[in-house]
């Protein structure tokens, strides 16, 4: 944690001096805590779970009994060697500390964490547009319980009483701490959606910011463009979704600029960002390494992992979402990159390298992830798309149709070929869709001869009459397909 001693300096004020309107840059810096997938906590056998009853998973240790004694999950370190890996960091001997201060969710009152040695220093991550952004240390720490306050819209001043669940207490974190290398809302949401997909791809997290297993604190501070001064920062907390960081990063940058235009300093602060009213609020001036006493945990030993321990666990590394864009965009060459990149977010590449493998058009396979798998693949297998878009190919299924077989095979998984049918949209013959049309052209003479002598908006009259008598089953190209012949070559 290097303090940076230019934080502290007066409001900055730009050095041009014609009185020109100063342009202003944002600068963000980003605390990710992610909570580790492990079975167990990070110093005790209680199940490391979302949900449960309130204090059904603890014991001794994540209650901070007199007389526990933590024991180090090994599986906690290896997830976090795999981070530090993944995020290029230097591997290095760490020390847990304990960091000091009362609140009733952490009994012990004080948090094991890692302070001046953590495990992993110096990495970077990039950025799918490749930009890289520095990454200062991703450390080990555990979580605390969670308090409940009763009564008075669940803040603590107005509370009746207040419950605590210790569940969560001693459940592995990382804590990854990256260089104030941002500069805009955008990237502070790449960022974050990049280190998410990092996290779920060496399996260290499930991702979920809706359920707190991924936590971000947001640093922002603005300044004159072109200065190479940093500005001074507030933290904002309490950001739950990759639209609330965005929105928090822009109506901080704009408070802060507005406070200096007027002549007016930025305060160091901690704010918390208020989804209902979209803005920061001020919740308490900046505490300080110093006040937390921190001290070296003397109940664990100092962390050394053998070096082949670590060579094992980065050999294992599966692909990171890197390497996965450049292999599908190899795959469906005529793709968006942001489609590309929005499908290996969703981790469906996967599954759609298995449909083009298995045969399907590429192109279509990322329209449905792109547009129609927004909420997640659920049962649906990479055969059952593959089958899927070759009844499309084929003109079997019309996209609407698809687009309904696709969110039933979402839903209870199955073959295409069966959903179609169950949905009444098997495939016409082409006998039987012929033998409509040569009765329909029968039936409607006047509009026959009409587009017979080039009235090309009978065409959907045509259509549209198929459409009817098959409710929908018919495939419009082919049925054109079908009148066109009709045209040059008359039905005697
Ligand atoms: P602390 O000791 O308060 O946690 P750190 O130096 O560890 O401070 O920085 C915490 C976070 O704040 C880092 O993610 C860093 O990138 C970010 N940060 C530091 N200075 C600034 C700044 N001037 N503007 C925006 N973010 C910053
Ligand atoms: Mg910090």
């Amino acid at each position: 944690m290097t303090s940076n001693n230019t934080q502290n300096e007066p409001a900055m004020t730009s050095n041009n001096t014609q009185n020109e309107p100063v342009t202003w840059e944002t600068v963000i810096g980003l605390e990710v805590h992610a909570e580790l997938a492990t079975e167990t906590k990070l110093f005790s056998a209680s199940p490391n779970r979302f949900g449960g009853d309130p204090n059904t998973y603890i014991d001794p240790v994540s209650l901070g009994l007199p007389g526990s004694l933590p024991v180090l999950n090994e599986k906690a370190v290896e997830l976090a060697i795999r981070v530090g890996l993944a995020l290029n960091c230097r591997i290095q001997p760490s020390v847990f500390a304990r960091k000091n201060y009362f609140y009733p969710d952490m009994p012990k009152d004080f948090q094991i964490s890692q302070y001046d040695q953590p495990i992993n220093v110096d990495g970077w991550l990039e950025l799918p547009s490749g930009r890289r952004i520095g990454i200062e240390r991703a450390h080990l720490e555990e979580d605390t319980g969670k308090t409940t306050h009763v009564g008075g819209g669940g803040r603590i001043h107005e509370a009746g009483y207040s419950l605590v669940d210790y569940n969560r207490a001693g459940v592995p974190l990382i804590e990854i701490v990256g260089h104030p290398d941002l500069r805009s809302a955008e990237e502070a949401r790449q960022y974050v959606a990049e280190l998410r997909s990092i996290l779920v791809a060496v399996g260290a997290s499930d991702g979920k910011m809706e359920e707190g297993s991924l936590r971000v604190d947001c640093n922002v501070s603005v300044r004159p463009a072109g200065s190479n001064r940093m500005g001074t920062r507030c933290e904002i907390k309490n950001v739950n979704s990759l639209r609330s960081l965005g929105l928090a990063v822009d109506y901080e940058a704009r408070r802060q600029i507005d406070l200096l235009t007027s002549g007016r300093p930025v305060v160091q602060q901690t704010r918390h960002w208020n989804e209902d009213d979209g803005r920061t609020h001020a919740l308490r001036s900046k505490e300080e390494d110093y006040d937390y006493r921190y001290f070296p945990e003397p109940d664990l030993l100092p962390l050394d992992p053998d070096p082949r321990w670590v060579e094992r666990i980065r050999r294992e590394l599966p692909p990171l979402p890197r390497d996965r864009r450049i292999e599908l965009a190899r795959a469906v060459p005529a793709a968006d990159a942001g489609h590309i990149a929005l499908t290996v977010e969703r981790s469906m590449d996967g599954m759609a390298l298995g449909a083009i493998g298995g045969g399907a058009t590429p192109e279509r396979v990322i329209t449905h992830i792109v547009h129609n798998l927004a909420g997640g693949s659920g049962n649906l297998t990479s055969e059952a798309l593959a089958g899927l878009v070759a009844m499309e190919d084929a003109g079997e299924l019309t996209a609407t149709q698809a687009k309904k077989v696709l969110s039933v095979l979402v839903e209870q998984g199955g073959s295409p070929e069966e959903v179609a049918r169950s949905l009444g949209f098997e495939a016409m013959g082409d006998d039987e869709l012929e033998t409509l049309v040569d009765g329909l052209i029968a039936n409607h003479p006047d509009e026959w001869s009409r587009f017979r002598d080039g009235d090309t908006k009978l065409t959907g009259f045509f259509v549209g009459q198929v459409m009817k008598a098959t409710r929908g089953r018919a495939d419009g190209k082919t049925v054109t397909q079908l009148l066109n012949t009709r045209r040059r070559c008359p039905p005697s």
